[in-house]
């Protein structure tokens, strides 16, 4: 990539109707990023734990997969769950499904077993392959998933009663072996770049989890925005930027969000597959195991949420570790506090800080900052990357755009952004309108195209990075038999940024205690979602004119107990 957005890069095609900015070079599908992929050889691509996955041992496992997954008779367009924590697995099961044309949909692997078989039956899944975990929690499930025909469990597993359950190791054995696997290619499927590529889940501006439809050409946008935004940071400094070096070291980044995301899926996993980068992973964030990765494996690039980035500075054990090869620890997916720049800075010398900012919707990243505009905006999340476009519109009737600085609705636009959500066409008419997607977030844009995220209009809160919405969580709570009312607000958390709380008023002599309803929660949801704190309202909860809860007022009751705590 020479020069981001110019006319030589960028074309414009017609993608259901509408004209639509896109890279010329872009890889034109998931199945073309693995094939690229094997010419990085023997460098090492995955490093899990002892184990050290190269690139070729990563395509022959990808390729051995894919033959099991055709004869099990999967077509373009079935789809196949993916429900694992982060393994090197995951990206073997990603890229195999995603090579023969199928829709892969990847769950979140902490939901709870009723969360599971919502998004296994919702997407209709044919295909699923599970983490132990998982499988623990969706066993009792599967006699309501009747699309699901085979199941693979990957590691650990002992016994397994089921028919339609496989050991996925049976298949492709162990990662430390599929070098030995067989030198084959992966069957041949014609795809089109604008085919279906994968279904993300995720609420949206409102309600129960939808699936985010994106084809290959909106997650594979995703490589090229990433490297144009590298470039343009050069370009707005005047410089040409420098031309790819073959023989430039190799790249090693920690990948400290999951792959169920789609930062980690598309915005880490994809664009290392193409750039021949090592990724080491880790099964679940922990601050001191990251410590010793990024010494032990010289990693340049850290980070994730602003939780994960806020961890690695603070940390008091921080000192015993070599942590001087960070050269990038970048960051988005929830609001950040600017002073998070300047200790990036102060504690890491040599690297640079930078913030993103992006949505399921539109495959991860929109908006990235680079390092050299933060000494004037710290606080903001940046431009669009190239071929991008940000709007801000009066969210009153969604139409008016308003002129820069002043505070609306975020819009954006660009060959990223999904489809539409999986088997929802009233969602979909509201969020996605030609072309461009409504984002739920209140934000500015400056005269410069700066972008800066100023609150939500959404019913969301985000805990470290995962979202929850707070409309999921009061229905599980209005479930319950002595719940009339509730409402979950943010708790302001210094590290995790909020966690969940919630108020409720009980029905006339209904009785429930606060660890009665948090056990509630739990059972319909992922632990991460249970409200920390239950508080009792003795009236109706306050509502506006509009029969709206005044949530601002109910926060307050949180910020009153943090005041005397
Ligand atoms: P998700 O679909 O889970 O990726 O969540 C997307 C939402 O996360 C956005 O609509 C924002 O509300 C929030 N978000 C993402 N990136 C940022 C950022 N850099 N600053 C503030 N909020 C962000």
């Amino acid at each position: 990539i020479t020069a981001p957005g110019s006319a030589a890069e960028v074309e414009e095609v017609v993608i259901r109707g509408i004209k639509t900015k896109t890279w010329k070079n872009l890889p034109p599908t998931l199945r073309s990023v693995v094939e690229a992929g094997r010419a990085h050889g023997e460098k090492v691509f995955l490093v899990y734990e002892d184990e050290r996955v190269t690139y070729e041992a990563f395509y022959r496992a990808v390729a051995r997969f894919a033959v099991e997954l055709q004869g099990q008779g999967l077509k373009k367009g079935d789809r196949v769950a993916i429900i694992m924590r982060n393994l090197p697995e995951w990206p073997v099961a990603f890229y195999a499904a995603a090579s023969l044309g199928a829709i892969v949909t990847p769950l979140n692997a902490w939901w709870t077993g009723p969360e599971l078989e919502y998004g296994l039956t919702d997407s209709g899944s044919k295909i699923a392959i599970l983490d132990t975990g998982s499988y623990g929690r969706l066993a009792e499930h599967l006699p309501n998933c009747p699309d699901l025909q085979r199941i693979y469990v990957s590691r650990e597993i002992d016994e397994i009663a089921h028919p339609q359950v496989t050991k996925l190791e049976a298949v492709i054995g162990g990662a430390n072996e599929w070098i030995s696997l067989p030198d084959q290619a992966i069957p041949p499927a014609e795809i089109d770049t604008d085919d279906d590529a994968t279904i993300f889940y995720t609420s949206g501006t409102t309600g129960k989890p939808k699936g985010a439809l994106a084809t290959h050409r909106a997650v594979n946008s995703n490589i090229m925005a990433g490297a144009a935004s590298g470039a343009r940071a050069f370009l707005r400094r005047g410089e040409a930027p420098p031309a790819p070096d073959p023989d430039a070291p190799q790249r090693s980044s920690l990948i400290s969000v999951p792959f169920f995301h789609a930062t980690g899926c598309f915005a880490v996993l994809n664009p290392s597959l193409i750039g021949g980068a090592k990724l080491v992973m880790m099964h679940k964030w922990d601050v001191i195991r990251a410590f010793e990765l990024i010494q032990r494996e010289k990693i340049q690039s850290a980070g994730g949420v602003p939780t994960i980035a806020w961890q690695l500075i603070e940390h008091p054990l921080r000192e015993k570790y070599d942590l001087s090869s960070l050269e990038s620890v970048a960051y988005g997916g929830a609001p950040s506090a600017p002073e998070l720049v300047r200790k990036i800075k102060e504690t890491f010398p040599k690297s640079a800080a930078g913030n993103g900012w992006g949505m399921t919707e539109t495959c991860a990243t929109v908006t990235t900052h680079g390092a050299e505009d933060y000494a004037n905006r710290p606080d903001s999340c940046g431009p669009a990357v190239p071929v991008s476009e940000l709007q801000i519109r009066d969210p009153a009737d969604g139409v008016t755009v308003l002129p820069p600085n002043a505070v609306g609705e975020l819009w954006a636009n660009g060959p990223q952004i999904v489809k539409g959500y999986w088997n929802k066409p009233e969602a979909t008419a509201q969020t996605f309108v030609d072309g461009w997607v409504r984002t739920g977030d209140l934000a500015r844009v400056d005269e410069e195209g700066f972008c800066f995220i100023i609150d939500r209009a959404k019913d969301m809160l985000i805990r470290g990075g995962e979202n929850i919405y707070c409309i999921e969580v009061e229905n599980v709570l209005y479930d319950h038999p002595a719940v009339m009312d509730a409402a979950v607000v943010g708790i302001v958390h210094r590290t995790l940024g909020e966690e969940p709380g919630a108020v409720v008023t009980l029905k006339p002599g209904a009785s429930a205690t606060e660890a009665e309803l948090r056990a509630h929660v739990a059972e319909h949801l992922a632990a991460f979602k249970v409200p920390v704190k239950v508080k009792f309202w003795h009236e109706t909860l306050p509502r506006n004119a509009n029969g709206k809860i005044l949530k601002n007022e109910l926060k307050k009751l949180f910020e009153e107990d943090a005041a005397t705590a």
